[in-house]
Formats: C-alpha cells, structure tokens, sequence
C-alpha cells in the first residue's frame, strides 16, 4: 500500500525546468488572459487554433484517480507532440521523467522523418498514460501513444511500457526481470492467445504475425504485471494489419515464471505440476509426536506432503508437531474429537464433534479444516449436517491390524496409481518406519507427494459437501 498513501503523492504541479516548457506556459496564461478578457471566459482550446479542440485534452484532464503527473510537450507550426508522465514517489520520479524524455525524443524523431502539414494536416502524437501497481513496490507504467499525421494517412494507436522499481527509484529493465529463455515461452503463448481469438485468428498465419510474434525478446518490449497474468501491447501495425488496430495480449503467468528472475507480481506457483502423477498420503487417529515426526522428516526430506486427519482431544497435547506439518505444506482434515461413530449422534453432536476439532487446530494454524473424514467410516445422518466434503481412500494399509512395515510397503507400492488416496494411522511405530520407506520409494518411482486438496485441485475434481470422495484417478 505504502507507495500509493496519498502523503507520498505529490501535488501536481507544473515543474517548469524546461525552456520549452517555461515559454509554453507564459503562452498559455497569456492566451488564457487575452481569451478571458475578450469572451469573458476562459477556453483553453482557443490558444491552440489550428487543432482540434480535445487533442491536447490531456494536458489538462489527469487520467481518472491519479493527481500527480507532469507533462512534456512541444508545439510549432508543423508538428505538436505532448507525453503526460506520473509522478509517482520521490525516488521514482526521476527515472520516470528520464524515459518520458526519451521517448519524446522518440516520437520527434520519428515525426521528422515524415512530410508534415500545418494548420489542420500538422501531425499531432499525445502520449497518456496509466500506472498498475505490481508486488514489491513495483508499477508498470503504460503510455499509450495517438498518432496522427494526415499527410501520412496515419491515425492509430502505439505503447511503450516501463517497470520501475519505487523503492530504489530504478527502471527495470527486460532482462532484469526475465532469463533469455522467457521470449520462447511469451512467442508460444501470444500465438495461443490470438490464434484462440476468432477476431484475429486468420491473420496468425501472416509474415507480419509470423515475424514479429518470433521467440526474440525485442518482440515482446511492452509488458506490463497484473497479478496473475502478463500484458504484451502491440501497436497498430506491429502484429496485424494496421488498420485492425493496436491489441493487447494476455498471458498467464504460470506460463512465463519458470523464466523469471524478479516474482513482481505476487503470484505463488503450485507446490507441484498437475501434470505429472500424484498421491496423496493420509494419516488418521493422531497427531502423536514419536510417529508423526518420523513421517514429517521422511515428507520433509523430499519435500511432500500429506494430510493428517487429526482427532481434536490430541491437538492441544501435540501443538508442536501440528505447527510443524502446517508449515511443510501438509493438510489438516477433521477426524472428530474423539473417534465418534457419527452415525450414531444426533444432529447437534455430530456439529460439536466436528466444531471442537476444527476450533482446536485453527487455534494452533489459524485456519479453517475444509476435509472430514469419518471413523470407522460411518456417517449415516451427519452427512446431511456436517456441510463440509468426506474423504475415503483408495488404497487401505490395514496398518493398524498389520503392524508390520514390509506388508504395509508393499499394500502401497504393489498397486499404487496416479490420484490414489492412501489409508495409513500415525499412531504406530510400524506405520512410520513404513511410511520412510513408502515416501522413499514413491517419490522415486516420479509420483508427487501431495494433500487431498493440492490432489483434488490438481485433478480438477469438485468437493462436494456431505459425499465421500475416494480418489482423483
Ligand atoms: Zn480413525
């Protein structure tokens, strides 16, 4: 929040460095005085005969909610070209006013290159921009650039985009955010974007397209952050036919963040890839600390997790052994807070069974259990009630009645598929020295260690308050 608290905004002004400038505004309030003095009010566009009268609009309208910007302009017979910058925190602004220099520069080199008119063929190009907020303290500022040159039959739109950093002041730069490979990942995915889009869709195929859509990280230079998705701008004419317009693209940044150096955007990757295969481990009766620490060690040596369906008269002896499996990513799921045959409560008893549990673990991780699953699994009637998603399994140990850690191995890795959910209890020693050896052998064989939900999310499967669900096979 902090770069934008209004104390950190400042009051537009008109910083008049600038010879140009200076002279452009005496102009100003001379015309200013002479139109007030002769109509008896003031119309700012009189002092630009020759222009129509909301071209230079945005020297005098800030683009909606921002209060804090200056201006650069130029404005002679044959040309006029203005760019309205933000102003954005004290050691940001610099930078900024720096690149909106740069890109007037730009645009009268630009402009000079052409045959120009005046009066009403004088080419014209006013640059507005927007700022978006990024993670970290950083913004995109995107310009969007009106060119309009009537001798050249031009009337379109163009960008350029900047990333500054407003806690060092500093412009980011392409290759500060993303490693080379990034361009490959954008040219596949501006294709898909646009290819996608019935309204463009048959101009892909174009050399226009083809050539400037190629994997080169010149091709992509105006980007700007949201918080899930990356804007690549491409001016009128850039990518297709001029007359189609400028376009916007959109990409998603799990598609580029293997390739970025800078997470500017707030976005968290998943803990796995829901497209390789994926169990998920699930431990009930507990938390006992002798058992459950073993299977957290072995979970966190490979960086898995599993989830743990806890009974809610342990929680508060084991506080230390839930916080730990929280913060390895593991799942707490609700077993009741006394191995209750829910079946057999009443509506109200089955609620604080299920209330008590949930109100023990969240004291300890601050949130909410969003699994149940029911002991002996009987549910009966709570179904109804209970309003949250039961979990079964697809894969029972019989641990408990085993008590031996090469059968309950092997119950495991003698069937086990993508999307199982495995049955074990943590209670036991034996559980935990087949746990290490089972944690071991899966992640070898490539399967993911996830959580029921991580597993359920990844599958695309709904959880569906009051059913049971066995697996995401
Ligand atoms: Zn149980």
């Amino acid at each position: 929040m902090s770069i934008f608290a209004k104390k950190d905004l400042y009051i537009q002004k008109r910083r008049s460095k600038r010879k140009g400038a200076r002279f452009f505004v005496f102009l100003l309030i001379l015309a200013l005085v002479i139109v007030g003095v002769v109509l008896g009010k003031g119309k700012v566009a009189e002092c630009f005969k020759g222009f129509k009268k909301d071209e230079f609009s945005f020297m005098f309208t800030p683009p909606q909610g921002w209060n804090a910007y200056d201006n650069i302009s130029e404005i002679n017979k044959k040309f006029a070209v203005g760019l309205q910058y933000p102003l954005i925190a004290d050691a940001t602004n610099k930078a900024i006013e720096d690149d909106a220099k740069k890109i007037v520069d730009e645009l009268k080199k630009e402009i000079k290159q052409f045959k120009t008119g005046s009066g009403e063929d004088r080419t014209v190009y006013t640059a507005n921009f927007n700022v978006i907020p990024a993670k970290g303290g950083y913004v995109s500022v995107v310009y969007t650039i009106n060119r309009v040159a009537p001798l050249r039959d031009l009337n379109d739109v163009q960008y350029r985009t900047r990333i500054y950093n407003t806690s060092t002041g500093e412009a980011v730069k392409s290759e500060d955010i993303f490693n080379e490979n990034f361009a490959v990942a954008v040219s596949h995915n501006i294709k898909e974007f646009f290819v996608n889009n019935p309204q463009y869709a048959s101009e892909t195929y174009t050399p226009l397209f083809t050539d400037n859509t190629k994997a080169k990280a010149e091709n992509f230079k105006n980007f700007s952050f949201g918080e899930n998705s990356i804007l690549f701008y491409f001016g009128a004419g850039e990518i297709f036919p001029s007359d189609m317009g400028a376009v916007v693209a959109s990409v998603p940044i799990s598609e580029v963040f293997a390739d970025m150096k800078l997470n500017i955007t707030g976005y968290t990757p998943p803990k796995y890839n829901a497209n390789s295969p994926m169990v998920a481990l699930t431990f009930d009766d507990g938390p006992y600390a002798p058992s459950t620490n073993r299977i957290l060690d072995a979970l966190e040596s490979v960086g898995g997790r599993a989830t743990f369906f806890v009974l809610g008269d342990r929680v508060g002896a084991e506080k230390s052994t839930i916080t730990r499996g929280d913060q390895l990513g593991c799942e707490y799921g609700n077993h009741t807070w006394n191995h209750a045959n829910l079946s057999k409560l009443s509506a109200s008893a089955v609620k604080q069974e299920i209330d008590s549990t949930n109100d023990a673990v969240k004291a300890i991780t601050g949130k909410d259990i969003a699994l149940l699953r029911a002991p002996y699994a009987e549910i009966g009637d709570a179904a109804g009630v209970v309003g949250k998603p039961f979990i079964g399994w697809s894969i029972d140990t019989e641990d408990w009645m085993k008590k031996d850690p090469q059968a309950i191995v092997s119950a495991v890795t003698e069937q086990v598929k993508d999307g199982d959910i495995v049955l074990m209890h943590d209670l036991y020693p034996t559980t935990a020295e087949a746990a290490e050896t089972i944690i071991r052998k899966l992640t070898g064989k490539g399967f993911q260690l996830v959580t029921v939900s991580e597993l359920m999310a990844a599958k695309g499967r709904e959880l569906i308050p009051g059913k049971v669900h066995y697996h995401a096979r």
